[in-house]
């Protein structure tokens, strides 16, 4: 079957198609990233505006990459929740209308879903299975039975990772989105600053990054106020030191509970070069094999609404013209 996608809960406009659930047949991203740079993050009335201009245009230009025209178009799965209520919005009203015009059916898809089902293009989910699910609003590690069934058994207690990627790198003064410009410097700074690791309770899943944002503050102000100077490559990659450390130890810690088939790695941060070396170090001699996408499908795109909807499709779940946006949708 094909399914067409449509994402709009942050702020990037994106349309795909995809065959059986794992073959990206069209996948366009329109980001607006020049948009909201001036303003160092996103602009929610921005996004939403971006999101009526682009949104035609994404459809049109995924039509003409697939070469394929409705009438091949089995469902449409749109992206209700979470995300920002106005972009979201957008993309649940298109999907309705055009549902309700070609007559298909329609599904619903949490956000985090689709970043966890970019894997499928990967790899065939084999169950148990736990994903690790860092992005800019998420830090989550969750295990999956079954196909559509998630339980999240840790969560971060204040920040995401890649809100703590952003925010540290606001701290120096480099553009937004910070964690791509954080991994880079990372990648050429030394490990000097031994900035501290949120392992929480001993059998806690959960994370916090608010404690180390506040170290790298500390670390910066303090060294202003010496007249030392620090180079930002170094904290760059202490900082992204802590990080993955203890997403790696408790994804690893985890696995080995739940007995798990196959650990994935999901969402923005997932493109961290740091964490994907690390995870696929610590789990080499495990037998346990870990799947991340390849960098475009960890950021939001299409493509990975697609890959859950088709599941959710076949498990017969079907969206009524009720549907709405809900910017705290939980997953379940
Ligand atoms: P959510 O998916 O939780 O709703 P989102 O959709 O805004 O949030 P994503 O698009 O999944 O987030 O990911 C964006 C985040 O990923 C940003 O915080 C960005 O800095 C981070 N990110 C992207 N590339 C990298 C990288 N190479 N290293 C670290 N962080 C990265
Ligand atoms: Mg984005
Ligand atoms: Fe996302």
């Amino acid at each position: 079957n094909y399914i067409l996608a449509i994402e709009t809960s942050c702020d990037e406009t994106a349309a795909a198609i995809v065959k059986n659930g794992s073959e990206i047949i069209a996948n366009v991203v329109a980001s607006q990233i020049d948009s909201h740079k001036r303003f160092g993050g996103v602009v929610p009335e921005i996004a939403s505006r971006h999101h009526v201009e682009q949104m035609t245009v994404v459809l049109e230009e995924a039509f003409a990459q697939a070469k394929m025209t409705w009438d091949e178009i089995d469902c449409i799965a749109v992206t209700e929740g979470p995300g920002l209520v106005g972009a979201l919005l957008i993309g649940v009203n298109t999907a309705k209308a055009l549902a309700f015009a070609k007559q298909k059916p329609l599904v619903g898809v949490h956000h985090i879903a689709g970043h966890i089902y970019a894997n499928r293009f990967e790899k065939e989910f084999t169950f148990p299975l736990l994903a690790l699910v860092v992005s800019g609003g998420h830090t989550e590690l969750i295990l999956m039975k079954e196909h559509g069934s998630f339980e999240v058994i840790g969560e971060t207690r204040d920040d995401a990772a890649g809100e703590a990627y952003d925010k540290v790198a606001r701290m120096l003064d480099l553009p937004y989105p910070g964690g791509p410009q954080i991994d880079r410097l990372a990648s050429v700074g030394k490990e000097s600053i031994p900035f501290p690791r949120a392992w929480l309770e001993e059998d806690s899943y959960d994370f916090s990054f608010s404690g180390l944002k506040s170290s790298v503050i500390n670390t910066i102000h303090n060294a202003k106020q010496r007249d030392q100077t620090l180079k930002k490559e170094d904290i760059a990659a202490s900082f992204q030191a802590s990080v993955v450390e203890v997403l790696t130890e408790k994804t690893y810690k985890a696995a080995n509970q739940f007995a798990v088939k196959q650990v994935i790695v999901a969402g923005g941060v997932a493109a961290n070069s740091g964490l994907r070396e690390a995870i696929q170090r610590r789990f080499a001699d495990t037998g346990i094999p870990v799947s991340i996408p390849p960098l475009k499908l960890c950021t939001d795109n299409a493509a990975m609404i697609a890959a859950a909807g088709t599941v959710f499709y076949q498990q017969g779940r079907r969206a009524g013209w009720d549907l709405n946006a809900n910017p705290s949708l939980l997953l379940k």
